[in-house]
């Protein structure tokens, strides 16, 4: 078992499998074409299983595939298996959900169980504003898919930027009265590199629960997973509504996870690109042995929290590359 230096335990690790979107979300990424990394860099399926199994002998039992976004690549059905084979037990993925209609009883057979799909809006007009060209058909049909191809829990992921989507609160927790959604609403971050964020758009948390309304306890309903999400339901209510709040309330303490980038670099925080070149040690001939220790320098140098406080503009830094 992976424990950091705070006595933490390690068992989750996020992978990017690519910075690439095909979407363009105004809090994270600037219009039109980016560069994005060559297609030759990105991590094979075959080295992402390798270095899965040096994971997954060190106690790591979760492992959720990100970007960038995940099904712009179409060996995604591969890796899946591949990770299935390495041991993973706990494998699930984020998606902004287009195209998922098509892959999702594919993803599910590879061995995928469960989706967390980002949805900011439903409407229709303001989700194409926010995401500069997505259709909201597309994404409902992926979800629609994903529930029926059995991946489940399905996690809609809300980021709540004011004026843009705060008025639709009470609107998202609904989808989950009647049926299994687990819908989480998450405070925007000073991350990104589109020059969207500002402390005004960002909605506390206290606030983010009062423009939800009444909700009670989640009790049996609390979905799965291994995040720092508070769940409550709306009441009697099927799904569960959740709370991922990095600046209102700190999840630090109970942090459990590394990231591997788009590029193969292993960092410790989400609130950073800096750390060790897994890539590099893989494609250089390492054996697991020296994967593995070089894993463990990478928990070693986990950061007691984030750096995100205070912080009055996005940073520079890229969720597409350290796999939000
Ligand atoms: N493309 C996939 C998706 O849409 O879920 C995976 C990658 S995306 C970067 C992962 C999550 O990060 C999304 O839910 C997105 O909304 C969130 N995200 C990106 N920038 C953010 C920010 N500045 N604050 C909060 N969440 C952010």
């Amino acid at each position: 078992m992976l424990t950091d230096p705070f006595g933490r335990s390690i068992d989750y690790l996020r992978l990017s499998i690519t910075d690439q979107c095909n979407l363009r979300c105004a809090y994270c990424l600037p219009a039109g074409h980016l560069p994005f990394a060559a297609r030759s860099s990105r991590l094979t399926p075959g080295e992402i299983e390798r270095l899965a199994a040096c994971f997954v002998a060190l106690g790591v039992r979760r492992v959720r595939l990100t970007g960038g976004e995940p099904l712009v690549r179409e060996d995604l059905e591969e890796i899946v298996e591949r990770l299935a084979r390495a041991g993973v037990a706990d494998l699930s993925l984020s998606t902004n959900g287009i195209g998922l209609a098509r892959r999702a009883a594919g993803l599910r057979k590879a061995g995928l169980r469960r989706v967390n799909v980002s949805l900011d809006s439903l409407d229709p007009a303001r989700f194409a504003e926010l995401t500069r060209h997505g259709r909201l058909s597309d994404v409902l049909a992926g979800v629609e898919a994903a529930l029926s191809a059995g991946l489940e829990p399905v996690k809609l992921n809300v980021v709540v930027v004011r004026g843009v989507n705060d008025g639709e609160l009470a609107a998202f927790a609904e989808l989950s009265r009647d049926r299994p959604f687990h819908v989480r609403f998450i405070e925007l971050m000073p991350m990104g590199v589109s020059g969207f964020y500002a402390p005004e758009r960002r909605v506390p948390l206290p606030e983010m629960r009062l423009k939800t309304g009444a909700l009670e306890a989640a009790g049996d309903s609390r979905p799965e997973g291994g995040g720092p999400a508070a769940y409550y339901r709306l009441p009697g209510a099927v799904g569960t509504v959740g709370f991922i709040a990095a600046l209102s309330c700190s999840f630090c303490a109970g942090c459990n996870r590394m990231r591997l980038t788009s590029r193969g670099v292993l960092v410790p925080c989400l609130d950073g690109e800096e750390g060790l070149d897994l890539a590099a040690l893989v494609r250089g001939g390492a054996s697991p042995d020296e994967v593995r220790d070089l894993i463990v320098s990478a928990v070693g140098a986990k950061p007691a929290a984030h750096a995100m406080l205070g912080r009055s503009e996005g940073g520079g830094r890229t969720m597409c590359h350290v796999g939000g």
